[in-house]
């Protein structure tokens, strides 16, 4: 049901790490170059430091050895010599001091040098999703979600939530993929609404002996007589039991084909004629289900489109007489938006309590399911997935 949906959000999610690890290593490469830059200008200014210390101290030396050498010419053939010495000896002195200085300056840089590839490596494993990367995406996520028959409150809500869990957060790359989609999951969870355990409700409504009565409703053909049947057989594998209320007495061939469905079940019908009153056809059931002790009263009812009032105003009087428990809107999961417009409707005049939907099997989008629980804030207790 979610197949393709799941997949276009599984491709998304790709390329949004794609498009950040590009980023980032672009970034990478930048920040190389500046600290190429960086390096080669360290180097310049202490060789020129060098140069200039050596220069410093030959002019000092020269002058000094002028002095000497006004001072010599005055002296001794013996001395002079040796002072000549001694000046060789000062003159070397200052070379050795700039070696030092440049020896401490390269380690300095090694050790730079050393940090800064040992960042650029923590940077390579590491990604942040700016919100301009996200920006680019965005869109392309919204339109992915309303092709595939998600609204646009909930489509908008999705985007909006994903950005918070994932702009501006360091990931690891390896799990940016992951992380997306857990986020996706978590959001979508929280769209969802749980369904109340029906089984339990089923049993503890027996508990002071009466039965438990589920309304079905929805448009016509959207599987409500088909449905009826799997929650008849579904009960039935928990060991509950139950009788069909055939309160389709409007479409022709409804009541056969609900019959049909309780004898291949071994589950007692309730039918009256074509034409005949819902509510009444209702009432027997239940009073059949009393005087049996069975657990479960399922009643069906004609299809009607949302818009027609008057047969919503019917839909009134069953459940003014037949007080069910439950009141479940059976829709079809391939009509999208439609099946919110359906739910909204029959809410409003007879009040949902929960959702089925029909023909999963053959609905390729899925996001129907995402809109018509959060639009109406229903949960969707069964989905049917096949004929
Ligand atoms: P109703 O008019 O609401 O009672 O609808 P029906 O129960 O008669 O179903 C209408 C058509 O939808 C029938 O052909 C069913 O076999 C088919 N149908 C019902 N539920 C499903 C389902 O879950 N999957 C598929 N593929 N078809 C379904």
């Amino acid at each position: 049901m979610f197949g393709k949906l799941k997949e276009k959000l599984q491709n998304w999610s790709k390329k949004i790490k794609e498009k950040a690890e590009e980023k980032e290593k672009e970034e990478i490469k930048e920040q190389k170059k500046e600290a190429k830059t960086k390096e080669k200008k360290v180097k310049l200014t202490s060789s020129e430091q060098v140069q200039a210390s050596s220069d410093k101290a030959r002019r000092k030396e020269e002058k000094k050895q002028e002095a000497e050498q006004k001072k010599l010419e005055k002296k001794e053939k013996k001395a002079e010599k040796k002072q000549k010495t001694q000046e060789i000896e000062e003159i070397k002195e200052p070379e050795k001091t700039t070696k030092i200085i440049k020896v401490k300056e390269e380690a300095t840089e090694e050790e730079k040098k050393k940090s800064i590839f040992q960042r650029f490596g923590e940077k390579i494993n590491k990604i942040k999703i700016s919100e301009e990367d996200f920006k680019e995406y965005e869109e392309e996520l919204e339109m992915i979600l309303l092709e595939n028959n998600v609204a646009l409150e909930v489509a908008e809500k999705i985007v909006k939530k994903l950005k918070e869990d994932i702009v501006g957060k360091e990931l690891l790359k390896k799990e940016i993929e992951f992380e997306i989609k857990t986020s996706l999951g978590d959001i979508i969870r929280e769209i969802l609404i749980a369904p109340p355990d029906l089984i339990q409700e089923i049993k503890e409504k027996n508990l002071d002996g009466s039965p438990y009565v589920i309304l079905f409703c929805g448009i016509n053909g959207s599987g409500k007589t088909t449905t009826i049947a799997k929650i008849a057989e579904h009960l039935k594998s928990k060991k509950l039991s139950c009788v069909i209320a055939a309160g389709d007495t409007f479409r022709a061939a409804s009541i056969e084909q609900i019959k049909t469905h309780g004898e291949k079940l071994g589950i007692k019908v309730i039918a009256h004629d074509y034409g005949a009153d819902p509510a009444s056809v209702g009432f027997d059931a239940i009073q059949y289900a009393k005087k049996n002790s069975l657990n479960c009263v399922l009643i069906d009812t004609a299809g009607r489109m949302h818009t027609q009032t008057n047969l919503l105003r019917e839909m009134e009087k069953i459940v003014k007489v037949c007080k069910p428990d439950k009141k479940l809107f059976i829709g079809e999961s391939i009509t999208g938006n439609d099946a919110v417009e359906q739910v909204k409707s029959f809410d409003e005049t007879v009040g949902v309590d929960g959702i089925i939907l029909t023909k999963a099997d053959i609905d390729e989008k899925g996001g129907t399911a995402l809109s018509v629980g959060y639009v109406t804030k229903k949960p969707i207790f069964y989905l049917g997935t096949g004929q």
